[in-house]
């Protein structure tokens, strides 16, 4: 796999730009069909206040506005460095470190950072250097989501560097002890003998792009349901039934 899955060597600027636009249309689609007050008070909340605490009133239209003034906030020449560069700067100020990036997949990274953009998102609060990182953060964690393959043997997300998921990688950061890694992998690769003909063979890219990413958001952050979401678990739920085994072996996670 490209060591590049996450683009670490993006702009942190575009990091910025790319995870506030994202998060911005996904609040749209979060949004849609609420009264225009409840749909105001939502948005800012969705946004963590991003915009009012850089002195918008309302949220901002347009994205790139509110991106525009955070790539100022964040002090040149953090902002055109590389997203790699910008990280080992941060590295002291941050929990996070490049451990983070490598033990987690796209998905788990846009969750971390948007709970800890959450956690500060007060209306009174400023916005600090690491609220602007984390969103950086949520931006290569989601040009990656558009670049990951799955895992070799599920259909979980692979993570960082590695042809498989946490549930089958037998990586150091991969959780729990080594005969639990080992049990897993082995019942991963029974899986994927016995049910490849519901899986893809080699490790595919998931079909994740630049038009339906805002919808993904929206379902990972705040479960707002994709569209045909009924439908497809409907009938996914159907397709194994017959095979309790299916269940048995980890499955259930992608089924409920
Ligand atoms: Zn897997």
């Amino acid at each position: 796999m490209s060591p590049d899955v996450f683009s670490l060597t993006m702009p942190t600027s575009k990091a910025i730009a790319t995870g506030y636009k994202a998060l911005h249309q996904a609040t749209q689609l979060l949004v849609a069909g609420l009264p225009e007050k409840a749909a105001e008070a939502a948005k800012k909340k969705a946004l963590c206040n991003i915009p009012s605490r850089l002195g918008f009133q309302q949220p901002p239209r347009n994205a790139s506005t509110v991106s525009k003034q955070l790539i100022v906030l964040l002090a040149s020449p953090i902002s055109t460095m590389s997203f790699a560069e910008t990280m080992e700067k941060m590295e002291e100020k941050s929990e996070f470190n490049k451990g983070f990036l490598k033990r987690s997949s796209p998905p788990e990274v846009i969750e971390t950072c948007y709970k800890k953009l959450s956690a500060n998102a007060k209306a009174e609060d400023p916005i600090s250097l690491i609220d602007i990182f984390h969103l950086a953060l949520i931006g290569v964690a989601i040009d990656g989501l558009q670049k990951i393959p799955r895992c070799s043997f599920c259909p979980r997300f692979a993570a960082f560097e590695t042809p498989f998921c946490r549930e089958h990688s037998q990586s150091k950061l991969a959780p729990g002890t080594v005969a639990e890694k080992s049990a897993r992998y082995r019942s991963g690769k029974i899986i994927v003998k016995q049910y490849d003909y519901y899986f893809r063979r080699e490790p595919g890219f998931v079909d994740i792009s630049k038009r339906n990413v805002s919808a993904y958001i929206a379902r990972l952050l705040w479960l707002k349901p994709l569209p045909d979401e009924k439908r497809t678990m409907r009938a996914i739920k159907e397709q194994i039934a017959p095979s309790p085994r299916l269940i048995d072996r980890g499955c259930q996670n992608f089924c409920v």
